[in-house]
């Protein structure tokens, strides 16, 4: 740290205390050469990351925005909400601890899929599902591979009519005469 009188570059620390609620430290300096007194403060860097969407916009990554599309995926899987923000908090952490600023939203969605795998299956297959609707994207089947199987039964559960359903289909239909109806 530069002394602000002489440009020196070696100072001793003469006290240290915690600041701003302990979000940084507070550290009162003496210069080795001119004795000028300064004070530092020291504070997690805490930067913006970039999300590169499918389209090439950029748009900055947001915790709450993952977690709502996260939730959404995981409705009726049982999974705690509170696992959910775990799995969210832990994301950023990891983005915030790497070199690189900018991350494309495939990264993100397997990030996100990676951590799902170990919780649900069927969490993950709808989140990646929804992911791929929103992104459009076709080379992220590849990263499904292996859950394909499982998928295509999900599917077929899903295209089941549902009770309501039924019911509409039989009162639609007249018939014109008994034998079209027998047959
Ligand atoms: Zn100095």
């Amino acid at each position: 740290m530069l002394c602000p009188i002489c440009q020196h570059t070696n100072s001793r620390v003469l006290e240290s205390r915690s600041a701003e609620s302990d979000k940084s430290i507070r550290r009162r300096r003496e210069c080795m050469n001119c004795q000028h007194r300064f004070t530092t403060y020291e504070r997690i860097e805490f930067v913006t990351i970039t999300v590169i969407k499918r389209d090439g916009k950029k748009e900055s990554f947001d915790k709450s925005k993952l977690l709502r599309g996260i939730i959404r995926s995981c409705e009726k899987t049982g999974i705690e909400a509170s696992q959910l923000e775990a799995i969210v908090n832990e994301i950023e952490v990891e983005l915030q601890g790497r070199s690189q600023r900018e991350i494309t939203s495939a990264e993100i969605g397997e990030i996100v899929l990676s951590r799902l795998s170990g919780i649900s299956e069927v969490a993950y297959i709808r989140f990646a599902s929804v992911y791929r609707k929103f992104q459009g994207i076709r080379d992220f089947v590849e990263t499904l591979n292996h859950l394909q199987n499982q998928k295509d039964n999900l599917k077929f559960a899903a295209t089941v009519p549902q009770s309501s359903e039924i019911s509409l289909q039989q009162d639609a239909p007249e018939c014109e005469t008994p034998a079209s109806c027998t047959s």
